[in-house]
C-alpha cells in the first residue's frame, strides 16, 4: 500500500458572491487528510472540471441538488490516480473519475468513482467530450430535440463544451447547424475547426434576430439553449412549425441578482406549434454507455472534435471558474492539478 500524504489542499467558498463572483469569494486551504475507512478509495488529482452549475450550487437555485454552503469545498468532477484503496475494484495506480471536488487530493467510495481506459481516449475526456458535457449534448440533442436530417438546428454557447458537441452531433445527424457565441475567434473556430455551417458572433450583431433570419432562411427547428436571456429570445421569435427549444442551461441569468423575467414568446409557441422542455442529463446516467459508444469512433474518425481550454494549479480553479461565466473558455474548462501522463491537451 502506498503512503498517503498528510495534508491536503482544498477550495472552499469564502463568501457568496453577490453577481460575478470575485476571487476573495473562494479560499484556499491545507487542512490533514483523513484516514481511508473500509470501501473506500484515496484518489491524487489530475484534472479538475469547472462547471457552470457550480454558480447555481452557490446560490442554492437547484431544489435538488445541496446549495454550497460558506467554508464547504466546491464541487467538481476529478480525474485522477488512486493512491490507496480499501476497496477491492480499486487498485494502485487506476486512472478514476468522480465527484471529488476542488481539492488536490479526495476520498470516495468505490461505488462513486468509475475506472478509465486511457487507451480509449486522453483520460481528461472523461470530464468533457466523453464525460457530463458531452452526455448532455447527446442526450439533450438526440432525445429532446429528435433532429431529422435536413432540420436547422442552431446552437448558443456553440464554442462551449456543451454546445461544441451538441452541434456537431447535429451535423453527424444531416442538419445544418448554425451557432452562436461571443467573438470573432470563437465564431471561427466554431466554423473552421468543428464543420458548423455558419456561427452568428452575439457580440458584433446589434440586431440577433436579424442575424438569425439571415443565417436560418427556412426558420429554425431546433434550438438548443444553453444560455436564455435575449438568446432564447431572438431564437424563439424564429422557429419553425413544430420547433422544438431544448432547454440545456440559461448561463445568461446565473449572475443576475434578481429574478429572472418571465417567458415571453409564447404567442410564437402557439402559432408555430412548438415544444420547449428542459432536462437534466443525471437522469440518463444508465445511458451513458450507449452515448460513449457512439461518440468513441466519431472522435476516432475526427467527426466530433473537442477543444478544452487549461488553467495551471489547483490555486488557478476560481479564476477559471469566473472565466468560464465570463466566456473566456473554449471548449471545455480544465484545471491542471498534476502532471498527467496519458492526455494530449488540444
Ligand atoms: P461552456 O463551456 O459552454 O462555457 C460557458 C459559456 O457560456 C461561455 O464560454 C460563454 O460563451 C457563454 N456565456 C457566459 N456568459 C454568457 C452570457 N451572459 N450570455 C451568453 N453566453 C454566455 O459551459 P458548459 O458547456 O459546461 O455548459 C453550457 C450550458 O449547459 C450551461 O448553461 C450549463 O449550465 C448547461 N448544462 C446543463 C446540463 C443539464 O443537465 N441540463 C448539464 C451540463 C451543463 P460565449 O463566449 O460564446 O458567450
Amino acid at each position: 500500500m502506498n503512503v498517503a500524504p498528510e495534508f491536503n489542499e482544498r477550495v472552499v467558498l469564502a463568501a457568496r458572491p453577490d453577481g460575478l463572483p470575485r476571487e476573495s469569494d473562494f479560499k484556499l486551504e491545507t487542512v490533514p487528510l483523513p484516514q481511508l475507512a473500509a470501501g473506500e478509495v484515496l484518489v491524487r488529482g489530475i484534472w479538475l472540471s469547472v462547471d457552470p452549475y457550480v454558480r447555481g450550487l452557490i446560490a442554492g437555485v437547484y431544489p435538488h441538488l445541496k446549495r454550497i454552503e460558506i467554508g464547504e469545498t466546491l464541487r467538481g468532477g476529478v480525474v485522477g490516480e488512486v493512491l490507496q484503496s480499501r476497496d477491492p475494484a480499486f487498485q494502485l495506480g487506476d486512472i478514476v473519475e468522480g465527484r471529488l471536488g476542488w481539492q488536490r487530493y479526495g476520498i470516495l467510495p468505490g461505488s462513486g468513482l468509475r475506472r478509465l481506459d486511457p487507451a480509449l481516449a486522453p483520460v481528461s475526456t472523461a470530464l468533457g467530450v466523453l464525460g457530463m458535457p458531452g452526455m448532455t449534448a447527446y442526450f439533450g440533442l438526440l432525445d429532446i430535440g429528435e433532429p431529422q436530417a435536413g432540420q436547422t438546428v442552431v446552437v448558443s454557447a456553440a464554442a462551449g463544451a456543451v454546445g461544441s458537441a451538441a452541434g456537431q452531433i447535429a451535423r453527424i445527424h444531416g442538419c445544418r447547424v448554425v451557432g452562436i457565441a461571443g467573438g470573432p475567434a470563437k465564431a471561427r473556430h466554431v466554423v473552421d475547426d468543428l464543420g458548423f455551417d455558419a456561427c452568428i458572433d452575439y457580440k458584433a450583431e446589434p440586431d440577433l434576430l436579424a442575424a438569425l433570419r439571415r443565417h436560418c432562411p427556412d426558420r429554425i427547428n431546433i434550438y438548443f439553449d444553453n444560455v436564455g436571456g435575449m438568446t432564447w429570445d431572438a431564437a424563439t421569435a424564429w422557429m419553425a412549425l413544430d420547433g422544438r427549444v431544448v432547454i440545456c442551461g440559461s448561463i445568461a441569468e446565473y449572475n443576475a441578482s434578481g429574478a429572472p423575467v418571465g417567458p415571453r414568446r409564447l404567442k410564437e409557441f402557439e402559432t408555430w406549434r412548438m415544444r420547449m422542455q428542459g432536462f437534466r442529463v443525471g437522469d440518463y446516467m444508465p445511458r451513458y454507455p450507449e452515448a460513449r459508444a457512439a461518440m468513441v469512433p466519431w472522435i476516432a474518425e475526427g467527426r466530433l472534435r473537442y477543444c478544452e481550454s487549461v488553467s495551471e494549479g489547483l490555486e488557478s480553479a476560481p479564476s477559471a471558474f469566473i472565466g468560464l461565466l465570463q466566456g473566456r473558455n473554449l471548449g471545455k474548462q480544465l484545471v491542471r492539478l498534476a502532471p498527467d501522463a496519458h492526455s494530449a491537451v488540444g
